[in-house]
């Protein structure tokens, strides 16, 4: 099995058995996103997804976790989906979990039937990047979703019994609309109350229309006392029972984890702690 251009996964992922579906990204316009730049998006044909799960069965067969890459694989059709599942659970006898990642749109575009079926037939979670729950900030990142329209994708998803992985960014409101991006962050985790939620924080690499902006001084990358305290606003002001929170990723000065509401107070001074000591993951930790 050989992949195409370049590929990624979710933290969670690391011992996942990775199927690209589709190659880049269909939507590729996030402005602070280089990832699939480079790659011309397009659904691979439906035998060669076949051909890589029936290749791999043969020296794994012991695989537990499958996700479906690349960058927001449920935008293949619900009835190739259900054959590239049916198949996954029939060659590998332990397997666990499907996941992928899903932008809102593609979850709004696919009926609650579609939704259950996939469900049904397998697939456990979608990752969704919120990014921000500013619409203006999502406005000028290109993500072309609304708070609305995110909030309605998590709980049709929900509503389908899919698991919900939830990503937002620190520092995309730079400092004029940081507490627009961080209350609306608060706002849209309080109405659609997803199973977990991470930040990451802003890394912009050659490719990203953002990198250059930077460049040119019109963006300010916020710092990891600015990142921290954007953090601790969240977990502050958060109201989301059960959810689990991460701040994990490599891209985070400090990882937090805990669940919501529950472990608020333990995660705050965690937070202040490292603050205090500015007791951050060194800067080629966190490839910076
Ligand atoms: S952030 Fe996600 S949806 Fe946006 S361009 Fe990158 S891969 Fe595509």
């Amino acid at each position: 099995m050989e992949y195409i251009g370049n590929v990624f996964r979710p933290p969670s992922e690391a011992y996942s058995l990775i199927i690209q579906v589709t190659v880049g990204c269909a939507h590729n316009t996030c402005t602070f996103c280089s990832m699939y730049k480079d790659d011309r998006f397009f659904i691979r044909k439906q035998e060669e997804i076949l051909g890589d799960l029936r290749e791999m069965a043969l020296p794994y067969p012991g695989i537990r976790r499958i996700f479906l890459a690349d960058g927001d694989a449920l935008v293949v059709p619900t009835n190739r989906l259900l054959e590239i599942l049916h198949m996954a659970y029939d060659l590998y006898p332990k397997l666990e979990r499907v996941t992928s990642y899903a932008t809102a749109q593609d979850i709004l575009r696919k009926s609650d039937e579609e939704l259950q079926s996939l469900k049904e037939a397998g697939l456990d979670m979608v990752y969704v990047g919120l990014e921000s729950g500013s619409d203006e900030v999502l406005r000028e990142i290109s993500k072309d979703m609304t708070q609305d329209d995110y909030v309605a994708a998590i709980l049709k998803a929900k509503k389908a019994g899919i698991k919900t992985s939830v990503t937002m960014i620190l520092g995309l409101g730079q400092l004029e609309k940081r507490e627009d991006h961080i209350q609306g962050c608060i706002q849209a985790i309080n109405r659609s109350q997803p199973d977990y939620v991470a930040f990451l924080s802003l890394h912009l690499s050659p490719g990203a229309p953002l990198y250059d902006e930077v460049k040119a001084g019109r963006f300010y990358e916020i710092n990891d006392d600015e990142k921290m305290a954007e953090m601790r606003e969240f977990i502050e002001q958060v109201d989301s029972p059960g959810t689990v929170f991460r701040s994990n990723h490599a891209s985070n000065p400090v990882s937090i984890a805990g669940t919501l509401n529950r472990d608020r107070e333990t995660m705050l001074a965690q937070i202040d702690q490292a603050v205090a000591y500015s007791a951050y993951r060194p800067n080629y930790w966190r490839n910076l």
